[in-house]
Parts: C-alpha cells; structure tokens; sequence
C-alpha cells in the first residue's frame, strides 16, 4: 500500500464529499470522532442562529414559533433512521446514563417475576453503575450480575430479568450479533437493552427487524452534536404502555394543565423527563441534516476500507511490530474503530497529538483510533501511519512530558 493507491481510493470515495461539511484544523488528523465528533459547519451556523435570533429576538415564543417544544422528536426521527427504527420510537433527551436508568427500570417492571441485570464485566463503566444505582433503590429487589462475553448465553437464566450490553466494545470494538443476542434473551424470557454509542452512525443497526426491546445511545460521538450532546432512547412500540419512573413534566400527557397528578404521555414522549436543553438539541438536529442523504452500510464499508489501509501498513512494515492489534476492527464483527495494545500506550498518544494525530487511550494499555468515514481520507490514514512509524522506533515517547496523566484521558 503505498501513497498513490490511497489517493486513488479517496477518489473512489462517495463520501469524500463529506469532509468539506467539518471544521477540523489545518495539520490535524482527528481519529478520534469515536469519543467527540468535529464540529459541522451547519452545527456552527445553526446555533448562533439559535441564541441569536431564537433566543435573544424571539425569547420565549421560540417553543412555539420555532417548535422548540418538539425538538426531542424531531431529533428522535432523525435518529431513528440510522439505527433501524420505524417512526414514534426514539426520543433524545438526557445522557445515556440517564436514560439507561429508565429503561432498565422500565425493563424490570415488566418482568416483575425476575430480578437479575445481566450484562458483561467489560460493559462501559457507566452502564454497570447506573445498574448497580438502581439496585440500592429502598425496596427495589433487582441485582447486577456480569460475566465475560464468552460466557453471556450460558448465564441466560430464568433470573434474568434483562440483559444490558453495549453493541461496540469501547476497548477492542468487537461487536455482538445483534440477531443472534435477541433471540436467545427472548427464548431465556429476558428482554434487551442496547447501548449504540459506538454504533449510531458508525455501522448499520437495525433494532425492529432484529426485534430489540430497548436502546440508548450517545449524540456527541459518530452524530457529530457536540461536547455533551444529549443522548437518545428507543423504545420499541410494544413496550411504550410501560411507565419509567423519572417523570417528569415534560414526559406528562398535558404538561401546561400543570396537573397535580401524573399522567405518562400516550407515546415515547413519557421517556423525557424535564426541559431539555434547547441549544444543545439545536446543534445535534443541524448535525444529523449530514446524515439525509447516507446509508450505513455505505459508511461500513468505508470503514473497512479505511481499516484495510492501517491493516496493510502494519503487516508491511517492521517497525509497527512492537504494536499488536486487538479486536476484529471494522466488518461484520467490529465496529468503526481500531485499537492496538502497547505498554506505553498512554505516552505514544500524547506523542501522536504533539505531532497533529489526535486518537485516543484507554487504560491500561491501549491506543484508540476512530475511524470516522464521513471526514477521513485513506490518504489521512496512510500519513497517520507514517507519523506513528515516527514515533515508535526512536522511543520519542519515553520522554517525560509523554508520561504525565490528565485528569481526562
Ligand atoms: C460514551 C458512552 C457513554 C456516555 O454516557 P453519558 O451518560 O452520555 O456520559 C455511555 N456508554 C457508552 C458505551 C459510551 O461509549
């Protein structure tokens, strides 16, 4: 694989269009859109649009004149589109953590009879202490069990109320059979719910055909809504009669009746729960506009596409022997992301970013990159290599200022 091979696949490219979309800065490559998508042009425009001209001109008749009051649909719709889900399922609001709380306690109120959480050792921090929240809850009798991925089927047992697993492993980017998973929960009686914060917009999901029962995922990854975004919630039809139990007003049937008691919203709108955050909402709502004209299985195979580059460098060349993949990368068993492991992983990051390569670590040992298809170039990626052929051989990162730790890493 050499430069010239890479220039001719970025014009092969039907998503080459899409870099010009993104503010990413001159010398940057950013391979780490897995953990803070770039910023959109439209995402710029359109929030000072928002504090400008909705907020400071039309102050509060902006939830109606400019359907603020709509907006956790509106994006919710947009959403829905990548992940596989038909209208009136998904809602984005909150965190993900927040809006895992509620699906997990609505997942256990309609399997009453049962009281285990089930999910992996290796699930994103969050996800296990949301779980494991829940389960301190006076009177709440539910229970966290997790074991390691190659023992979840066995440990499908008729205490499992729900099965919690993130689709994307954060660390290695493996990836579960979507199909394969559901199913077997369904015969086991329990019911699923997915994290998509590695998938939405990085891989096809198809949560209907698959018959997934719940989801979340995170809107400032690969759907680019920036720092903190909120997050979205799917819950599939059949579920919705359900009642979460963060109810707030804004999940109410009539929140301006201003009504004493609680009546849950007939649809998903009863998975909100207080007034969201107009400006953030703003932002990932122009962002998802990036996504109309793109199917998922076409930003797959970029991905592969992008991943075969990394890959063929590795195998041709001696010096990148000191790093040893791990994970499948991108393709039916992975995600859109590529990790390798080394010792020094934390330090050979920070030489990579000193030198304009921005990807990720994650402790203890591993090196993250993002391997985003709507902004990167195989020719990125080819000249991300060169830099990491760089630093590796002369031990660069060895230096001290490599070594020190940020509160973030
Ligand atoms: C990024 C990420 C989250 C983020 O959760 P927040 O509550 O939105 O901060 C959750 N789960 C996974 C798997 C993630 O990768």
């Amino acid at each position: 694989m050499n430069l010239e091979d890479c220039i001719r696949l970025d014009r092969l490219d039907d998503l080459s269009g899409m870099r010009q979309e993104f503010q990413i800065p001159d010398h940057v490559i950013y391979l780490d859109g897995n953990s803070l998508g770039p910023l959109p042009h439209i995402v710029r425009e359109r929030v000072q649009n928002t504090v400008i001209n909705e907020w400071g001109k039309d102050l509060i008749t902006s939830w109606n004149h400019h359907d603020w009051i709509n907006l956790p649909m509106t994006v919710g719709e947009k959403i829905s589109k990548l992940i596989g889900a038909a209208p009136g399922q998904v809602i984005c609001a909150d965190s993900v953590s927040v809006n895992l709380f509620k699906v997990l306690a609505s997942a256990l109120a309609l399997r009453a009879d049962r009281h285990v959480i089930l999910s992996t050792h290796d699930n994103f921090p969050t996800d296990l202490y949301m779980a494991q929240g829940l389960s301190t809850l006076k009177d709440n009798r539910c229970q966290l069990e997790t074991v390691e991925p190659e023992n979840l089927f066995e440990a499908l047992t008729e205490s499992v109320a729900v099965l919690m697993l993130t689709e994307v492993d954060f660390r290695t980017g493996q990836r579960w059979n979507m199909r394969e998973v559901n199913t077997a929960a369904h015969k086991a009686g329990a019911l699923v719910i997915w994290d998509l914060s590695h998938s939405a917009g990085a891989i096809p999901v198809y949560l209907d055909d698959t018959e997934a029962d719940f989801a979340v995922g995170c809107g400032y990854k690969y759907l680019n809504g920036g720092p903190g975004a909120p997050a979205f919630v799917y819950v599939a039809h059949q579920h919705q009669q359900v009642e979460q139990p963060l109810a707030g007003w804004m999940g109410h049937a009539n929140p301006f009746d201003f009504s004493r008691d609680y009546e849950p919203a007939a649809d998903i709108r009863r998975f909100s729960s207080g007034t969201p955050g107009i400006i953030g909402l703003s932002a990932l709502d122009a962002a998802m506009d990036l996504w109309l004209n793109i199917d998922t299985e076409s930003v797959q195979r970029k991905s592969v596409s992008l991943a075969r580059v990394m890959k063929e460098r590795l195998s041709e060349d001696k010096v990148f022997s000191e790093i040893s993949l791990i994970g499948p990368g991108p393709g039916p068993e992975g995600g859109s992301q590529i990790a390798f492991q080394h010792e020094h992983a934390y330090a050979i990051v920070q030489a990579l970013i000193e030198r304009g390569v921005i990807g990720d670590f994650r402790t203890p040992d591993i090196i993250r990159f993002g391997l985003c298809p709507l902004f990167l170039s195989h020719v990125d990626i080819f000249q991300a290599m060169d830099v990491l052929a760089e630093v590796l051989p002369n031990g660069i990162y060895r230096e001290k200022r490599f070594q020190t730790r940020s509160f973030v890493t």
